[in-house]
Formats: structure tokens, C-alpha cells, sequence
């Protein structure tokens, strides 16, 4: 479809702009308050001030995600990766505290799960995935005993890194799950992080390290593969691939997996651990899913240039949830917010669309303390780096970026509606 036709091809809005009875009626209103929704809504009224704007989120804590893997390896501290939700919520926006449970977007109204309503002029959808641990039997059992840690929960990341410290010998697998996941290198930086340490402690030859995945490659844009696999030579790390984790036996530190072999068929390996760090199963959070918002997979299904909904022209989806092909990053969510305010602004104005997303995301490589490979790319794996330097190259110049700036840039430019290194490329 060319861009002129995807500007053309919905009405502005599935019912017209006026939501049908209910409690509240808003110009905009904003699923999810994590890192999607603050920083659009921040953006939106940075651009429009008068916007009346409503954030819908159950939860009264904001968390910074793509620190939880430092905290793992012990270079964070995870108090400073979570602050109050009222502290994040923009000034000027109203904020909902209840969980969206569906949509009527025939009748631009989002339903509460307290029984309420909340009508809209313009919708954007971005409530995040969900993980789903209870697809691992015996997991939820066992997390955070026994050994068995994910960096991927607020509440375990912290257990990651006193498991690397204990561990002296034995044996430590890491595991990936089938595509989509947020932040997809998150898996392999817990690998790193913590082979750099036992090799620091000089303890790395006694420890087996083993990382299980369900792709069939270490890292989805070629580019970036042989940097890494130096890293997974130095640590001597075993890499399995097609090896999906579907059982953990916590007392008994058994973990089990399903090998697909060459031929298609699955053959389940039990393994021993001493550490076991699990990537859960990640999933379109339901109230989506089972939505008529939804893509075949479940995911908010958008054109994933303008990132307006395919079927309602009044809704707009961004981060985790949506149905873009990108890297699911907070990276992504940077970009896409210009792109969502400026397209749902013009929109309301009676513009054309102006701005387009390139599919941008990134992923900085923790593969060691003190050296990261910014990998940053956009649709199909066209490489995008932000500096004109190699962007397969470890570098120190680049942790600094992950563990010193773009935390504070998150806390006080990006939830602020500042738009730092957030410009599209594509814009007319
Ligand atoms: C371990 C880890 C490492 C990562 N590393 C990086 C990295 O290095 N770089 C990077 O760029 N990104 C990284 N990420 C990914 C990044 O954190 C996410 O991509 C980003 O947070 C997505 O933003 P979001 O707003 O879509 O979802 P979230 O930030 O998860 O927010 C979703 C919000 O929706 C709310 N919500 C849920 N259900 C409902 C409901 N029913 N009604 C209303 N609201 C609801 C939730 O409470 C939450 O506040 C990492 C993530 C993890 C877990």
C-alpha cells in the first residue's frame, strides 16, 4: 500500500469523534502507563497542551526494565530502577487508576475492569505484554529458590546476581523462549554478565555454562553474530538452539527441555543445574488478545509505518503490544512516540499522516562489565546506529550510554516528552 493510500484508506474514526454514553470522555485516551504510554501522553501534550488526556493503569509503580539486566550482574541498583506512578504521570493528563479490560471500538469506549467506561476521540493501545510463566510447568513453584532466577521480574532480578556471586562450581543454564520478547539480547546479556564475573573470580573454568534457545540463532540480525560469538568462545559457554524449556523440577534442579531435531520431530532432555536463569514465555496481554483489536497472534494490529490501528482509523498502538515487527524495546518506543503524536495530532487537525516508522529498535549488548555492542536496527535488520562508528564493536563508550545516560535520560527527558535522538528518519 503506498503512503498516500494508507493515509486515505480509514475514516478518522470508527463512530465518529463523539464517544457513546459512559462515565468519562476524553480527546485522547492512553492504555498502559509504562514506558509507551507516559512518554506518549508527555509527548502529545508537549505538542498540545490543551489535550483533555486520560492514562488508564491499574498499578501505582513505574518501572525502568532495561536496567533489571545490570541489576542481574550487579551493576545497578534496583530501587532506582522503580519510582511512585503518581511521580511519572504528566502534568495535565488524568490518570485512571483501574485495569482496561475491552474495547467497543464501534463505540470508541474503553471498558474497566471495575464495571466502568471511559469514551475516547482518538485511542492509543499500549498495556505491554504479558509473561506468561505459568507456560513452564513446575516454574512458578520454584522461582526464586532453588536456584532459579529471571532478570526479567522487578522482584528476581537482584536473586540473579546473589546466585552468580554464590556460584563457585557446578552448572548454570540460561534459556530463551520462542520469538517475540522484549528486549530479545536480554537472555544472552544475563549469560555474559555473568561469565564476566566467575571469570573475574577466576572460578569460570569450574563453572559448565549452557545457553538453551528456541531459535536456531544466537542473534536475529546477522551483523552482530561474530562479535558475540567471541564472547561465547571466551566464556566457554555450550550453545543449544531449538531447545525450548518446558518443565523445571526446582528441589530437584532439574530442568527440562524440547529439542527439535533436524528431521522435526522433539525429543525432551532433562538437565542438571546448579543456577538456572529463565526467559519466560512472552504473550499479548489478554484483554488485547481476545479483543476485536486484535491481529491473528493477538497483537494490536497496526500499519507499522503510520502505526494507526488497520481497521479503526481513531486508534493508534505503540510499544510491546503492537503489532510492528520491530525489536520490542524501549529503544522502539522512543521512536514510535514521535511518530504516534505526530500522526494522531494531524489526524484530529484533518491532516494527512506525516511521519512514518523505520522499524528502529536497539539492543545493547552487555558482554561484559564495562563493554557493550549497541546493536540498533530497523525492519528487515537494516543496521541504524545512532554514532558513526562500528556498531559491532564492544564498546566502553556505549555502557556508559546504557548504564549511566539513558537511565537518567528515561527518568528526565524521555517520560518528559523530550525527544532526544527520537527524530524518524522518515518524515515529509
Ligand atoms: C529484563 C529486560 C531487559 C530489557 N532491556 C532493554 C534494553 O536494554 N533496551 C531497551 O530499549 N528495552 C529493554 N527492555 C524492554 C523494555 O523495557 C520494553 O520494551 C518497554 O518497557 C515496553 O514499553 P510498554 O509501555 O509497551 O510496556 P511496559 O513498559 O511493560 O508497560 C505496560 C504498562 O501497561 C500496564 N497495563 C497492563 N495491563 C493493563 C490493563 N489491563 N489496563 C491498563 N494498563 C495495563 C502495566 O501496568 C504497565 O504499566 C527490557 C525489558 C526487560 C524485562
Amino acid at each position: 500500500m503506498t503512503r498516500k493510500a494508507r493515509n486515505g484508506a480509514l475514516s478518522q474514526s470508527g463512530a465518529g469523534p463523539e464517544a457513546a454514553a459512559c462515565d468519562r470522555n476524553f480527546d485522547v485516551v492512553v492504555v498502559g502507563g509504562g514506558t509507551a504510554g507516559i512518554g506518549v501522553t508527555a509527548s502529545l501534550l508537549r505538542r498540545r497542551p490543551s489535550l483533555r488526556i486520560a492514562i488508564v493503569e491499574p498499578g501505582d509503580r513505574h518501572y525502568y526494565q532495561p536496567a533489571w539486566t545490570l541489576v542481574g550482574g550487579g551493576a545497578y541498583d534496583i530501587g532506582k530502577t522503580v519510582r511512585p506512578m503518581a511521580s511519572v504521570i504528566p502534568e495535565g493528563a488524568a490518570w485512571i487508576q483501574a485495569r482496561a479490560d475491552g474495547f467497543s471500538p464501534e463505540s470508541n469506549l474503553v471498558h474497566l475492569a471495575d464495571g466502568g467506561s471511559v469514551g475516547y476521540a482518538h485511542l492509543v493501545v499500549c498495556p505491554g505484554l504479558r509473561l506468561a510463566w505459568e507456560r513452564i510447568e513446575g516454574l512458578e513453584d520454584t522461582l526464586g529458590k532453588n536456584g532459579v532466577t529471571s532478570n526479567y521480574s522487578f522482584d528476581l532480578a537482584p536473586y540473579t546476581w546473589s546466585l552468580v556471586k554464590a556460584l563457585k562450581d557446578g552448572k548454570a543454564i540460561f534459556t530463551q523462549p520462542p520469538m517475540p520478547i522484549k528486549c530479545a539480547g536480554a537472555p544472552q546479556k544475563a549469560m555474559y554478565l555473568s561469565c564476566d564475573h566467575w571469570r573475574r573470580q577466576g572460578v569460570l573454568g569450574r563453572v559448565g555454562v549452557e545457553f538453551n534457545s528456541a531459535a536456531p540463532v544466537l542473534f536475529g540480525v546477522a551483523a552482530f553474530v561474530p562479535p558475540l560469538m567471541e564472547y561465547v568462545a571466551r566464556y566457554h559457554a555450550n550453545l543449544v538452539f531449538h531447545s525450548n524449556l518446558v518443565k523445571v523440577d526446582g528441589p530437584g534442579r532439574i530442568a527440562y527441555f524440547d529439542i527439535r531435531r533436524e528431521d522435526g520431530s522433539t525429543e525432551r532432555t532433562a538437565k542438571s543445574f546448579d543456577m538456572l536463569h529463565v526467559t519466560p514465555p512472552q504473550m499479548p496481554v489478554d484483554f488485547v488478545r481476545n479483543s476485536p483489536l486484535a491481529d491473528a497472534g493477538g497483537w494490536c494490529e497496526v500499519d507499522h509505518e503510520t502505526l494507526r490501528h488497520s481497521r479503526y482509523g481513531n486508534i493508534f498502538s505503540l510499544g510491546d503490544i503492537c503489532s510492528a515487527p520491530n525489536a520490542k524495546t524501549a529503544a522502539a518506543v522512543r521512536k514510535q512516540i514521535v511518530v504516534v503524536a505526530e500522526n494522531l495530532l494531524a489526524l484530529r487537525d484533518g491532516r494527512e499522516m506525516p511521519t512514518f516508522y523505520d522499524g528502529y529498535g536497539s539492543c545493547p549488548l552487555t558482554v561484559e562489565k564495562g563493554k557493550v555492542v549497541l546493536a540498533e536496527f530497523g525492519f528487515g535488520g537494516k543496521l541504524l546506529p545512532t554514532f558513526p562508528l562500528d556498531p559491532a564493536v564492544p564498546r566502553y563508550l556505549a555502557w556508559l550510554l546504557k548504564a549511566k545516560f539513558l537511565p537518567w535520560f528515561y527518568w528526565h527527558g524521555f517520560l518528559r516528552g523530550r525527544e532526544w535522538f527520537a527524530r524518524p528518519t522518515d518524515t515529509r
